[in-house]
């Protein structure tokens, strides 16, 4: 479960290039697409869901909180940044375009 970023140069990122500095661009994403759970009326809701850190982005939807990490675990398929006050889910997305998360 290491928590990897892509990076295009061979060699040890400088800690000042790990995840939590960089600039991401966050991109929404559908969470019926990513994280297998159940539809109600207005939620998705999956169980056993873990967050595994907050990130220093916050949400740019509702700006009401920092984003959480979710890594791949049984119920998750696509490694993502969550948003618990508005439920939405994000891909995270270096300035090149290059999937930030990965594991
Ligand atoms: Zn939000």
């Amino acid at each position: 479960m290491d928590l990897t970023v892509h990076r295009r140069a061979a060699g040890s990122p400088l800690p000042e290039q790990r995840l939590g500095l960089l600039q991401l661009n966050l991109v929404e994403l559908d969470p019926v697409a990513i994280v297998d759970g159940t539809r109600y009326d207005d939620n998705y809701l999956a169980d056993d869901v873990y967050a595994c850190g907050s990130m220093r982005e916050m949400c740019p939807i509702c700006e009401e909180g920092h984003l959480q990490l979710v890594l791949r675990q049984r119920s998750v398929r696509v490694a993502h940044l969550f948003c618990l006050h508005c439920t939405r889910c994000f891909g995270a997305f270096l300035p090149d375009g290059t999937p930030a998360l990965a594991d």
